[in-house]
């Protein structure tokens, strides 16, 4: 199973300035990438396409922060994963932090983007991650359960288990210079594939767990190594082309 190395620039970089990072990443990267390593970046719309272009030399790929799960119609603001196609995305990201906590998205409405995106032909990361008061109420279990249960009702159980990731993002670890430990991870990660096997029965083996929250090129290859992780979710520290390359490299 390769490591999927995801980068989320969120609301920051206009086309040009996303386009010169693509450009940099590609330069500092694409050669020296390990066979086992893949590379995604998830721009905002507005630069997906430039992004998408910038990639074209390069096996990396590039993804929507978000969709719409429908095809078009009167969704003011919402963009559809046809349009991410259309873009040049092959990756969709559902249920982050940002969108469940700071703009209120539901279980349910994640649960229904996660199933619209994969029958759609994106393949979408699920984020799920608990907040500081949960883990200190002893919930993390409780959260995290309820996120994959909730998050992937609609997801059919046959689905190709290549297509479908998902990335565990303590809320508390993202933007904040906190990492989670190296047994706090462990322990999530394996949790999460516990809960994988009773949905997806054995194929569960082959679905990537990413870990997310303030990586750096400094911890990166100590976090990658553990076991059941699978690949990395990158906020801050991917902004740079620098800082990123080192990431993927590590
Ligand atoms: C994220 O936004 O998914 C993230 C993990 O951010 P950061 O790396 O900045 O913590």
């Amino acid at each position: 199973m390769k490591k999927l190395m995801a980068a989320n620039w969120k609301m920051y970089k206009t086309w040009d300035q996303a386009c010169a990072t693509a450009r940099e990443l590609v330069q500092l990267a694409a050669k020296q990438l390990p066979e086992d390593r893949e590379v995604l970046v998830f721009p905002p719309f507005t630069a997906l396409r430039g992004v998408s272009e910038a990639f074209a030399s390069s096996d990396f790929m590039t993804g929507g922060q978000d969709f719409y799960p429908g095809e078009e119609g009167a969704f003011t603001g919402e963009i559809s994963p046809m349009m991410l196609d259309d873009a040049g995305a092959v990756y969709g990201l559902t249920g982050h932090s940002e969108r469940r906590h700071v703009l209120g998205e539901p279980d349910e409405l994640v649960a229904a983007k996660t199933a619209y995106g994969l029958d759609k032909g994106l393949n979408v990361i699920l984020c799920i991650g608990e907040r500081i008061e949960e883990r200190k109420a002893g919930k993390v279990e409780d959260v995290l359960k309820r996120q994959l249960e909730i998050g992937l009702q609609d997801v059919p159980r046959d689905v190709d288990p290549e297509r479908l990731s998902i990335a565990y993002e303590p809320v508390w670890a993202i933007g904040t210079g906190e990492v989670a430990g190296p047994e706090e991870i462990k322990a999530a990660h394996g949790f999460i594939r516990k809960i994988l096997l009773d949905i997806f029965g054995e194929k569960a083996n082959e679905i990537r767990i990413l870990y997310g929250g303030s990586v750096k090129s400094a911890n990166c290859a100590e976090i990658i190594s553990l076991d059941n992780v699978n690949g990395v979710l990158v906020g801050g520290a991917s902004l740079q082309g620098e800082s990123f390359s080192q990431i993927v490299l590590a």
